[in-house]
């Protein structure tokens, strides 16, 4: 059984945490441990990882910001995307590598830098459609002298706090993954990938069949999807900091969802129970990936993997 975990920013930096490295490695350490206990659990299971970067991108783009001072060229977002890859890659890389060796399996583990294809004419990057919230938080002046100075899209997205404005960057719909290919021959003689990291650099084609980087961020639940489609993933697992989905979320009569068919799910999500940016991918990534394969997607927590692939935990998507 080949498996695409998508793992969410708690997974990396919990929220009350500055993102040391002692922090993060140890996050990632108890992620390892889980993922170890995974494949321990059934040693024909083949796993392909992919993880969020927000709260890393939007420290990295700080600092290019404070580079400027000392005449450092701020780096974009696309290549701040790829930066992320390589540190948070090889966070996991480590320690998958570490823990896997304690359980005396052996499977090589790499991570890759991996750009995601998206369309030029998407809706997200016309006017001021853009809707992703990236960097730090800006006070109304800062807001509009970076708008005036570099043609930021900055929007109010937090009225109640002191600064409330924000940078957002378009959020483009992922089509493909660029190297696709490459992974799935990497998975095919048995190694481990960590692909599609924060989603995927973002690309957009042009007509002599080569790439260009764009500034976006991609949801990393949807580039996941195409990841699992791109490598012929069975079951599609997204890990977060809640073990199922949830119908009246935050109300009285709020409840857990268990096994759903895709229809009842397709019907929830048209009734408005998963908010966008958040729950709202996931669940769009699930049902993508049951309605193209008729295989099973799961939403669970870190700490409930192992029990929801024995079907004990989480909510279940089937066809
Ligand atoms: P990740 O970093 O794993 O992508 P997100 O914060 O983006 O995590 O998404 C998980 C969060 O979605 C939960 O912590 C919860 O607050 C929120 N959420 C919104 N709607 C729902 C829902 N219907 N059911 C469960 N969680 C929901
Ligand atoms: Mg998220």
């Amino acid at each position: 059984m080949r498996i695409l975990i998508a793992l969410g920013g708690n997974a990396i930096k919990q929220e009350k945490e500055t993102g040391t490295k002692e922090e993060q490695i140890h996050n990632v350490d108890v992620t390892a441990q889980q993922i170890a206990r995974i494949l321990a659990a059934d040693p024909t299971r083949q796993i392909v990882l992919t993880h969020g970067n927000g709260p890393q991108a939007g420290n990295l783009a700080l600092q290019q910001d404070l580079g400027r001072t000392g005449g450092i060229p701020a780096q974009p977002w696309d290549i701040v995307g790829a930066m992320t890859q390589g540190q948070i890659g090889y966070m996991f890389q480590n320690r998958l590598q570490t823990r896997l060796a304690q359980l005396n399996i052996h499977t090589p583990c790499i991570s890759l830098i991996n750009q995601v294809l998206v369309d030029k004419n998407d809706r997200q990057f016309q006017g001021e459609n853009a809707s992703k919230p990236v960097g730090n938080f800006l006070s109304e002046e800062e807001a509009m002298q970076m708008r005036r100075e570099k043609g930021w899209i900055v929007k109010c997205v937090k009225p109640s706090a002191a600064k409330p404005w924000r940078r957002v960057v378009p959020s483009p719909d992922p089509i493909s993954n660029v190297e696709a290919e490459t992974i799935r021959g990497l998975i095919e003689r048995g190694v481990i990938v960590i692909a599609s990291g924060g989603g995927g650099i973002p690309v957009i084609s042009d007509e002599a069949g080569g790439f260009t980087g764009v500034e976006a961020v991609i949801d990393k639940d949807l580039a996941g999807q195409r990841l699992a489609s791109a490598v012929g993933a069975d079951v599609l697992m997204i890990l977060t900091d809640v073990p199922a989905a949830i119908i009246n979320y935050g109300k009285p009569n709020a409840q857990a969802l268990g096994t759903v068919r895709l229809a009842e799910m397709e019907q929830y999500q048209r009734e408005g129970h998963f908010a966008p940016g958040s729950m709202g991918p996931k669940v769009e990534a699930c049902l993508r990936h049951v309605r193209a394969t008729g295989h099973k997607a799961i939403i669970t927590s870190l700490d409930k993997a192992v029990d929801a692939l024995a079907g004990a935990a989480g909510t279940h998507i089937v066809a």
